[in-house]
């Protein structure tokens, strides 16, 4: 090892950073977080240091170096442009026993500063010792991915309850208390802010854990739901919170239309329960239900993983229905729904100030939209995205024709959006049927129909440009 890496208190304490540019502000910006009082030396200043100069945050020397300035300071910094100035600073702080950083220049430093990951209280500080900076900071930007923005609330919320935690419990019990509440309901309920109904579930569980015995406090606590939106199947469209809460489910159950490579993201030793519906099948929605219940009983975080967005024709709303009738905790992660990420990969914006200026998804399961419904869909200049669709393509397009819709109506096909053996299939009312069956088009994939489904750049915008009026519909 290097270094050791050591976190230092700067509060109230004078640190003195030579040089005005923008690598002295970064440093400057750093040290004002955690309480430094600043002092700035250089000739001039860029404008933001300036500023802080201005409102007193910080201190500013107008002057070039001289050795005595640093007298009294509990760290340096120097970040000029000229090493000759760097090195002198650097000799003077270490005469005087003075912890210096001389910016990217590891040699003449006696401290550095690593990459910083600030949750605070909680604070992660990667370094490669100088050897790769450029790599550290990599490292640093997936740590970032990985931990919770609302850490920091976790750690603070944990700190108010400790002294009361300490007081209620014996020693042996807090650790698996506060594992329970870091890795349960309650640390998920501070994570997406709920911070009362986590005080509560707090107290719950110091409750629970008096009235048990250390021997039953292996009992599972209760378990809890992360329904999780995957997208529409490229696993890089994952959200960064379905990233989080995968990583650390203890089970996962997964649709059909969960992409192997989304599956990939998850933790490596999570079980895996395969519950998509094979079609026709019944009963498959109660058969979930019942796993969940009873899988949280045990103790489990039970990620629910559905293609697409858990809320647009997922059954989600069933499914949470159920967890609150229990009083199961659990938390919903939005995803890219199909519309969404098929648009974005085969570049057919979903409205456009000039061809269309309003959306509806609609499953093509029911056909039962009513007649002003489809006289709406009919219109061009309103996009339609037809979910579950290709199955009845013959009679969506025949309920768009009764409904007054040209033969030139554009019309795309979409298939396996955004995953790499994607094809997007363009025509229009009359011929898309035949093209959809010459290419043997299965699912899933999805219906584009209106003005933008023909969408192709800037060139042919005027001869797509829709009828501007909608007032025939009303
Ligand atoms: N909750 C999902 C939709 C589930 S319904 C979502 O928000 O996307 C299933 C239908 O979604 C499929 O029949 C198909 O029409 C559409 N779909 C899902 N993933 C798709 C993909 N990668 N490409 C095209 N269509 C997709």
């Amino acid at each position: 090892m290097d270094y050791l890496p050591v976190f230092l208190k700067l509060e109230g304490r004078a640190v003195i950073v030579v040089g005005g540019g923008e690598v002295a502000l970064r440093k400057a910006q750093w040290l004002l977080k955690a309480g430094a009082r600043v002092t700035v030396i250089a000739p001039a200043l860029h404008a933001d240091l300036a500023r802080y100069a201005v409102n007193a945050e910080l201190s500013h020397t107008p002057s070039t170096f001289r050795a005595e300035l640093l007298e009294g300071a509990a760290a340096v910094v120097a970040a000029t442009h000229e090493r000759t100035v760097n090195a002198a600073v650097s000799a003077a702080a270490q005469q005087r026993a003075i912890p210096v950083n001389v910016v990217d220049d590891a040699a003449l430093s006696t401290f550095i500063f690593p990459a910083i990951i600030d949750r605070s209280p909680l604070i992660v500080a990667v370094s490669s010792a100088g050897h790769a900076p450029v790599l550290a900071r990599g490292v640093r930007e997936q740590i970032e991915a990985l931990l919770p923005q609302r850490l920091g609330a976790l750690a603070r919320f944990m700190g108010r309850h400790r002294k009361g935690v300490q007081q209620a419990l014996a020693a042996p019990g807090r650790r698996a208390f506060w594992e329970r509440i870091v890795r349960g309901p309650v640390g998920s309920q501070v994570l997406r802010g709920d911070e009362d109904a986590a005080a509560s579930g707090l107290r719950r569980e110091l409750l629970a854990s008096r009235l048990t015995t250390p021997r039953s406090a292996a009992t599972p606590a209760l378990g809890e739901v992360y329904l999780i939106g995957a997208g529409p199947g490229d696993p890089d469209l994952l959200t960064l919170r379905a990233l989080q809460l995968l990583q650390q489910a203890d089970v996962i159950l997964y649709d059909r239309l969960v992409s192997e490579a989304v599956l990939e993201r998850a933790r490596r030793d999570a079980q895996r329960i395969f519950v998509g519906k094979e079609s026709g099948e019944r009963g498959q929605q109660e058969r979930i239900h019942a796993l969940l219940i009873e899988l949280t009983s045990r103790g489990q975080r039970v990620a629910r993983l559905k293609g697409g967005d858990p809320f647009v024709f997922g059954r989600g709303g069933e499914e949470i229905e159920v967890l609150r009738s229990r009083g199961i905790p659990f938390t919903v992660v939005p995803g890219i729904t199909a519309a969404l990420g098929a648009a974005a990969s085969s570049a057919v914006p979903l409205t456009h100030r000039r061809l269309a200026q309003s959306v509806t998804f609609v499953t093509g399961h029911q056909g039962e939209a009513a007649a002003t419904d489809w006289r709406y869909f009919a219109d061009p200049s309103h996009t339609v995205v037809f979910y579950m669709g290709v199955a009845q393509l013959q009679g969506i397009l025949a309920r768009l024709a009764e409904a007054g819709a040209q033969a030139s109506h554009p019309v795309a096909i979409i298939e396996r959006a955004t995953l790499p053996e994607q094809r997007v299939l363009r025509g229009t009312l009359v011929d898309i049927a035949a093209i959809a069956q010459r290419s043997q088009v299965g699912p899933p994939a999805l219906l584009v129909v209106g003005a933008v489904a023909a969408f192709a750049g800037a060139d042919d915008l005027g001869a797509l440009a829709a009828p501007p009026a909608v007032g025939a519909l009303a």
